[in-house]
């Protein structure tokens, strides 16, 4: 598997407790930004925080 803009284990820098060791997790914790092929990303924070953060 190799992509360079993801790094594996990836661990989530607002709470550091979601931790994704493969991308299977990455997408159920984290999921991605799919911008194009290219450039696929994934995002930084878990889902948790994400949500935490848009919700005033
Ligand atoms: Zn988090």
């Amino acid at each position: 598997m190799s992509s360079g803009q993801i790094t594996l284990p990836h661990i989530c820098p607002k709470c550091k407790i979601e931790i994704a060791i493969d991308y299977q997790e990455l997408e159920k914790k984290f999921g991605f930004r799919n911008i194009d092929q290219a450039s696929m990303r994934n995002q930084s924070w878990c889902r948790e925080c994400r949500k935490k953060s848009t919700k005033k």
